[in-house]
């Protein structure tokens, strides 16, 4: 029941209707008797910086944040945790009396998703598909559980040099980048691929990767989310016996760890897979 002490909870983005949050988050609100509720509010590119004053002084306990605001909500926020911070985009923000604390779970999203599907990180060589600012918090969060070696291949190889610098310093080794194109003649031995570009979201996308790549040996995650269907690459992925994650498991858990952020306890993690499955 919404009452006057309901913590209010919001993603913002344009367009927002198709979002799948809402019905994730207020799943677990309801299964856990939690006095929060989370909607979608559809805010233009210009109205970005209104909007989130707004939001600060009708005091949310804190919100989403989707294309096209991740990257420019950055300088908005007093606060940036390592992953919002290297990668330039926030997902997530709490809504503090000192302040705004911007964070990104996109990269601790995948690696609970590879967790839950059985795949060794620690160690691995990883071949990251991608430079934007999810390939970038994918980065630091393996980083963060110790993956081996991590390559890039990006499409704009000045942009896969930039993101190898924002890493120095982070720990994570990156001793080559490739450029996408590039991949058939010079393929990295890599045993987890990640694809963090946009490729398998629309009809008729080419691969990230040559189909041959997608072979017994190595594991796949993609971050692409295509509700009621499967990336090209997942499905080959499956078809050939091969681990996979698909972008929809990335999806519900960096929900679950911003909502563990806005709520500070665990969330029901059942519920909100039910909601978006
Ligand atoms: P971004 O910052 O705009 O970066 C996009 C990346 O993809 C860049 O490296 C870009 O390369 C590359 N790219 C774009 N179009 C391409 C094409 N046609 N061919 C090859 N490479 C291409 O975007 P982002 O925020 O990182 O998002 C990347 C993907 O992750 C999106 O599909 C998004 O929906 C998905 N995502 C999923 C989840 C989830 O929960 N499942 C969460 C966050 C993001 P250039 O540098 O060469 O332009």
């Amino acid at each position: 029941m919404i009452s006057g002490k309901t913590g209010l909870l919001a993603l913002i983005g344009h367009p927002v209707s198709h979002s799948l949050s809402p019905a994730m988050h207020n799943a677990a609100f309801v299964a856990d008797g939690l006095d929060f509720v989370y909607v979608c509010l559809d805010v233009g590119p210009d109205e970005l910086s209104a909007a989130v004053k707004g939001l600060q002084a009708l005091k949310l306990r804190g919100f989403n944040v989707t294309m096209p605001h991740k990257r420019t909500m950055v300088p908005l926020v007093d606060e940036l945790d390592e992953e919002a911070s290297i990668s330039g985009a926030i997902n997530t923000v709490m809504i503090e009396d000192s302040g705004l604390r911007g964070f990104n779970t996109d990269g601790g999203g995948m690696v609970m998703a590879c967790q839950e599907a059985g795949i060794e990180l620690s160690g691995r060589s990883v071949l990251l598909l991608g430079a934007g600012g999810t390939a970038a918090a994918i980065a630091v969060a393996f980083g963060n559980v110790g993956v081996g070696e991590l390559h890039i291949a990006n499409r704009n190889v000045e942009r896969a040099a930039h993101l190898r610098n924002k890493l120095y310093g982070t720990g994570i080794k990156v001793p080559a980048i490739y450029p996408l194109d590039a991949l058939e003649d010079e393929m990295p031995d890599a045993e987890i691929v990640i694809n963090a570009t946009p490729l398998g979201m629309k009809e008729g996308d080419p691969m990230p990767v040559p189909s041959g790549y997608v072979r017994e040996g190595r594991a796949f995650c993609d971050a692409v989310y295509r509700p009621g269907t499967q990336t090209p690459l997942v499905q080959l992925a499956r078809d050939r016996d091969v681990p996979v994650v698909a972008g929809d498991r990335m999806l519900l858990y960096q929900g679950v760890l911003a909502q563990k952020l806005w709520t500070g306890r665990e969330p029901n993690v059942k519920a909100m897979d039910r909601a978006i499955s």
